[in-house]
């Protein structure tokens, strides 16, 4: 096993993995910028390491200094989490440079699917279903352009090959537009991400967005567990997330699952990994595929029992999968509401003293969060504060148990999205499930407009 682990994270995520190194019996190095000193795990963690001012870019972005943080400590791995450097192929390749072991697939892996032109030819040809596109970059010929349009069909969508958090895309309706929103997101994608790369896919209307949970142990061994619905977004951002989806068949299930286990064999993949998908129609389309853990991991694991953070630690460490794919076995249903310090109406993020939290309870209740009464959530990171995730037999109850939990929960001294994640939850569209991914925007504005909507 690992000996000792940098969390090359913080927030929610540094804890959930400190607590699994602790479960496994694995020494725990936190790093934290100046104004995280006060993070629960900091405190928690056998030693810490201040590597740098609150500004990101000169901390838990700063390649240098995290690997400092490995090398003063005699450490031997390092899990970036997610975000920040997790789907950095350089900060992979230096760390293991440096003679750490990256908690994560191999460098090249990570610089394959962070181009998303390559990743989709790569997921092709494994015979991964994708969105019909340009199959490659667009070079700035308008006939040809036009050509690829048309035979795709409007409206399509151009999308920048390094893009990134929903950024970086644009929807073009007809002929007229093609050529001006080709030129500005080049521009945009240049600024954006240092690459004008940008291809073109058909842009569906209504989709859902389902994703497929895996695990490679780069052994020659991959599993899927299944599939999370995270349908429910504002601003291509997740903000409820649910397990299984809801009227996906077992058949479904099997035949997706199964194509992504063999993609990851074929790529030769390593870790834990999600394969994100449109859905329509009853079709899936991969538009991108996340190397690194997830923010909404947890329901997976709270249908499966398995936890997926333990088995990034053990394959890291060189283990082979201890489970078959007949061992996975899903159960009941998980919802997971992501709790923000932001008002829930505006949407502005809100940092500050929380002064009293009380943490919800009960049967299948779990709280993934790194607050406590008198931590200041500070105003330089996501807004992020932690997560609500329930477990019931069924989804009926597991709405009914996130409908108690998120009226037991108690954060004062900062606003936070607690209301409208119960206004969501007491939703009739979301409780009949399956709505795609426009859903939440369009109840937002009709609330906006009408004071109406979402309840
Ligand atoms: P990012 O890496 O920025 O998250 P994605 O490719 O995952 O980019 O796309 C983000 C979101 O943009 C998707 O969840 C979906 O809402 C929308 N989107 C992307 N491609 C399409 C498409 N072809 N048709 C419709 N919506 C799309």
């Amino acid at each position: 096993m690992l000996d000792k682990v940098v969390i090359a994270n913080r927030g929610e995520i540094a804890l959930r993995i400190l607590r699994a190194c602790h479960a496994l019996g694995i020494r725990t190095v936190a790093v934290h910028s100046t104004v995280d000193r006060n993070l629960k795990h900091v405190a928690m963690a056998d030693e810490s390491v201040c590597i740098g001012p609150a500004p990101s870019a000169d901390s838990y972005l700063n390649m240098a200094s995290l690997i400092a943080a490995a090398e003063v400590t005699d450490a031997q791995a390092i899990h970036p989490g997610y975000g920040f450097l997790s789907e950095n192929a350089d900060f992979a390749e230096r760390v293991e440079q440096s003679g750490f072991i990256f908690i994560g697939p191999k460098p090249d892996t990570i610089r394959l699917m962070g181009d998303k032109v390559e990743a989709i030819r790569a997921m092709k040809e494994a015979g991964v279903p994708c969105v019909p596109g340009s199959g490659g970059p667009l070079d700035d010929d308008n006939a040809t352009n036009i050509g690829i349009a048309r035979e795709i069909g409007y409206p399509v969508i151009v999308k920048a090959a390094g893009g990134g958090g929903g950024r970086g895309m644009r929807v073009v309706h007809t002929e007229a537009h093609l050529a001006n929103a080709i030129a500005t997101t080049k521009q945009e994608a240049k600024a954006a991400f240092g690459n004008d790369m940008v291809y073109m896919e058909k842009f569906l209307e209504n989709p859902r967005h389902i994703e497929i949970q895996v695990l490679a142990d780069g052994q020659g061994n991959a599993i899927h567990l299944g599939e999370r619905d995270c349908s429910m977004q504002r601003r291509h951002q997740k903000v409820v997330e649910e397990a299984p989806a809801p009227g996906i068949t077992p058949e479904q299930r099997a035949a997706i699952g199964k194509v992504c286990v063999e993609a990851c064999i074929r790529i030769d993949y390593r870790g834990a990994g999600t394969f994100e998908f449109l859905y329509e129609d009853g079709r899936f389309y991969f538009i991108e595929m996340n190397t690194r853990i997830q923010v909404e991991h947890p329901v997976t694991e709270m249908i499966t029992g398995i936890d997926l953070v333990r088995e990034q630690l053990m394959i890291a460490a060189g283990h082979k999968l201890s489970f078959t794919q007949d061992d996975i076995v899903l159960q009941g249903h998980a919802i997971e509401c992501r709790i923000n310090a932001e008002d829930p109406d505006t949407f502005m993020p809100s940092p500050g003293l929380i002064q009293h939290f009380h943490a919800p309870g009960g049967p299948g209740v779990r709280v993934d969060s790194h607050i406590y009464e008198g931590y200041r959530v500070p105003a330089n990171y996501d807004s992020m504060i932690g997560k609500l995730i329930v477990h019931g037999a069924d989804r009926e109850q597991a709405i009914c148990r996130m409908r108690v939990a998120l009226s037991e929960m108690v954060v004062d001294g900062i606003r936070t999205n607690v209301a409208l994640q119960q206004r969501i939850l007491a939703d009739i569209g979301f409780q009949q499930g399956g709505q795609n991914i426009h859903y939440l925007e369009k109840r937002l504005a009709e609330r906006k407009d009408k004071a109406i909507g979402l309840g």
